[in-house]
């Protein structure tokens, strides 16, 4: 039986995408749901949920998603369990990474298509955006939006459980960066117009229900990949040096990568770390230079970040440039 049989057990109907690597299927994930964010390549016996990081190998699947031992899924896919490396006798996956839930992506992606159409028609608030070097087609690329006046929704609308002392989703005034999946809307965060230096809550807000991944900008076929702080300067970099890298937003230097995408930098050829490196940045520098051997300190040559670099003449294509032959 191979990885096309198995998820046709389950009741999955796999769509043929590209005939790279012997064929590419997608399906909704049988783990996290979602529309096709679960891929397959039966002739390379390999699946990777893009989404909560579920991957591995016919076995693997079984284990995972059709609860065999390691003996009962090699006997199922009738391969010699003495004839496997060890690679195959690995643990099984961790916990897939929490999702949004349907009703939460149905509002979130009308609230998100309402914001994108009130930016185009606010000449100010595109000003703003083009002030951070962000050009007309990185900004409807990324889908981004505005949001004019603070709203309250009910949480249970957006399918979030609701308690006597919170009834309500609140979304700040501001822009709106949703972080999508595929088509799948994954995370929502607003960057808060009110916001000024000082203030007890961060500049950015994200949206309850969203999912905590940490999106991956531009091409992820990269082998080249640059960590930055914020989402808007990842859309920069992809928009000014795509083709030399992909780009990761950590949105808080505390986060961290969740499976699949540890599983990804680590097979970058090379991860250049920009945030900064005041003292909170030098403890999590720590961090990210244990786990990846492949990583390489890269900060901005001036400035805070590089959003204000460029916005000062900066050319960030000729500092990832010189990253990459450091
Ligand atoms: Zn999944």
């Amino acid at each position: 039986m191979n990885l096309l049989d198995l998820i046709e057990e389950l009741g999955l109907e796999p769509r043929k995408t590209s005939i790279s690597r012997g064929g590419e299927y997608h399906c909704p994930c049988p783990g996290c749901a979602g529309t096709d964010r679960f891929m397959l390549w039966p002739e390379e016996d390999r699946y990777w949920c893009r989404q909560c990081g579920m991957k591995g190998d016919a076995i693997q699947f079984c284990r995972d998603f059709q609860g065999l031992s390691f003996r009962s899924a090699c006997a199922k896919v009738q391969k010699d369990p003495v004839d496997l490396n060890f690679r195959l006798r690995r643990q099984p996956n961790p916990v897939p990474t929490r999702v949004p839930t349907s009703s939460w992506e149905e509002k979130a992606k009308i609230f998100v298509e309402k914001s994108a159409q009130r930016l185009l028609i606010d000449i100010a608030a595109v000003k703003l955006l083009l002030q951070r070097g962000l050009t007309l087609d990185s900004i409807k690329k990324n889908r981004l939006g505005w949001n004019p006046l603070k709203l309250f929704c009910r949480r249970t609308d957006w399918g979030l459980e609701e308690t006597e002392e919170r009834q309500w989703v609140c979304l700040p005034a501001g822009f709106v960066i949703p972080i999508f999946e595929s088509e799948d809307i994954q995370k929502l965060k607003i960057r808060k117009s009110e916001w000024k230096e000082g203030d007890f809550y961060g500049k950015y807000y994200e949206v309850p229900g969203s999912s905590p991944i940490l999106p991956i900008f531009g091409n992820p076929s990269n082998e080249t990949v640059i960590i930055v702080e914020s989402e808007f300067d990842a859309m920069l970099v992809v928009q000014e040096a795509g083709d030399l890298c992909a780009c990761v937003a950590l949105g808080g230097a505390q986060k961290r990568p969740h499976p699949f995408l540890h599983e990804w930098l680590l097979n970058r050829k090379l991860i250049l770390f920009a945030l900064d490196f005041d003292e909170a940045g030098k403890k999590e520098y720590a961090y990210w230079h244990k786990s990846y051997p492949n990583l390489a300190p890269w900060p901005i040559p001036e400035e805070k970040s590089p959003g204000d670099y460029f916005s000062k003449g900066g050319s960030l294509k000729k500092w990832i440039l010189s990253g990459l032959q450091s």
